[in-house]
């Protein structure tokens, strides 16, 4: 059993968010050690460039975990097989860890084998090579019905199916045959990214209106007849020739094994703190379940797994004496690119009473630029410091 001040399980953007602020707070007196099953990085932000066709290569997307050595993380790569909470103990492809501190932030992980067809129906866009699939597609087509298939909720980024359809529907427009595709979303939600309210919900559906983006809620799929291009929901049924879709996503195997997930399907934690039942064991980003005060949860988002990440960070060097405890407040907010180098933009409290207070602001080129600052902000993690 290998003996660690602080593991951080899951190297995404809350767990290097976490491993980065801790290793600055605590200098060289503790070992931050953080572990991913995947040998590189990869932002999933850039799927969205790639369904616009402004990326091609999703190299650009990817980061090299061995940089983070340089900033005193040491990485591990191996998989995460078993969590012992009430041990504090890790078993890992790579030997077993105890720690005095461990964050969780294993993501989401995608399940399309849940609904029978999907995977052979259809592009799965929050996958890279799903996306260039479709962008292929989309570049392919000449006339036609396109649809983009939410399958279930909670997803990552609810913003990204929506950014998908206007991005079809403006690449179509490019090539001139807007005329002779539909582009429809099919979605088990009744108003677009819940959460963030009815200002920015009701100006995404004015807009998929002015774009004649069909939106169909409440639609919960059974199954897809690939042979047949039909989508299968609980009331009715829906033709399409080319097909994108978010998979049901569900928390990493060993987290439901352990034991640490509720009803939800996902970890509850402190909303202010993230740390779990358990002292000294902590979860952040798209793994937990936040309930907001008008009972919807807080998002899967990037934005949200980065800040989490910093204020855990603060909370556990503060307990080994180094600096002061935070909470975190609940502020975000969200990017929705609408094609033309174009984004709006969703922002406010997400912890407001009685509900969220999120603004909605038309799209606009500044937006878009702060998406792409944002998105290249969690690569620098990646630049060594030597
Ligand atoms: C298409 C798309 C666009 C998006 N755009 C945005 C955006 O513009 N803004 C925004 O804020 N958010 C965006 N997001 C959402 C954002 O990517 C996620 O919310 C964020 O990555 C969550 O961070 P996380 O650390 O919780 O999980 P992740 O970043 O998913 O990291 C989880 C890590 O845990 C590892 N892991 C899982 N199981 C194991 C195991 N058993 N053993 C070892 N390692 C394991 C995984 O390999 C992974 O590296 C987007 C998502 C998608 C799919």
């Amino acid at each position: 059993m290998k003996t660690r001040t602080v593991l951080v399980l899951g190297a995404g953007i809350g767990g290097i968010s976490a491993a980065t602020e801790l290793t600055k707070l605590l200098g060289e007196k503790h070992t931050v050690t953080l572990i991913d099953r995947k040998p590189r990085f990869y932002e999933c932000a850039y799927n969205i460039g790639i369904v616009s066709g402004e990326l091609s290569d999703p190299a650009a997307g990817e980061g090299d975990y061995s940089a983070l050595k340089s900033r005193g993380i040491e990485f591990i790569n191996a998989d995460v097989r078993n969590i012992d909470a009430d041990g504090m103990t890790v078993q890992t492809t790579e030997g077993d860890f105890s720690a005095e501190f461990i964050v969780i932030s294993m993501g989401a992980e995608m399940s399309p084998a849940i609904i029978p067809g999907l995977s052979g129906g259809g592009y799965n866009i929050y996958e890279k090579n799903g996306a260039v699939a479709f962008r292929h597609e989309i570049e392919r087509i000449k006339e036609g019905r396109v649809a983009v298939l939410i399958t279930r909720t909670p997803f990552k980024c609810p913003a990204a199916p929506y950014e998908t359809a206007f991005l079809i529907d403006s690449t179509l427009r490019k090539k001139g045959i807007r005329d002779r595709c539909s582009v429809d979303i099919y979605t088990p939600e009744w108003q677009p990214m819940l959460a963030a309210g009815n200002m920015v919900g009701d100006g995404l559906v004015g807009m998929l209106k002015k774009r004649e983006i069909g939106y169909n809620t409440e639609h919960m799929v059974l199954k897809v007849d690939n042979e047949n291009r039909k989508i299968l929901f609980e009331t009715d049924d829906a033709g399409y020739d080319v097909m994108a879709y978010v998979p049901p996503h569900i928390a990493p195997e060993p987290v439901r094994k352990a034991g640490l997930v509720d009803s939800t399907g996902w970890i509850p934690v402190n909303p202010e703190t993230l740390e779990t039942k358990k002292q000294g064991l902590f979860a952040i980003g798209d793994i937990v379940s936040i309930k907001l005060h008008n009972g919807v949860f807080l998002p899967m988002a990037g934005v949200f797994a980065l800040q989490e990440g910093i204020v855990v960070a603060a909370n556990i060097a503060s307990r080994l004496g180094f600096g002061d405890e935070e909470r975190f407040a609940g502020g975000g907010y969200c990017f929705i690119e609408t094609g033309e180098g174009k984004a709006a933009m969703g922002s406010g409290n997400f912890y407001a009473r009685p509900a969220p207070e999120v603004s909605f602001e038309a799209p606009s080129e500044e937006h878009k630029r702060t998406k792409d600052e944002f998105s290249a902000a969690i690569l620098d993690a990646f630049r060594s410091i030597d």
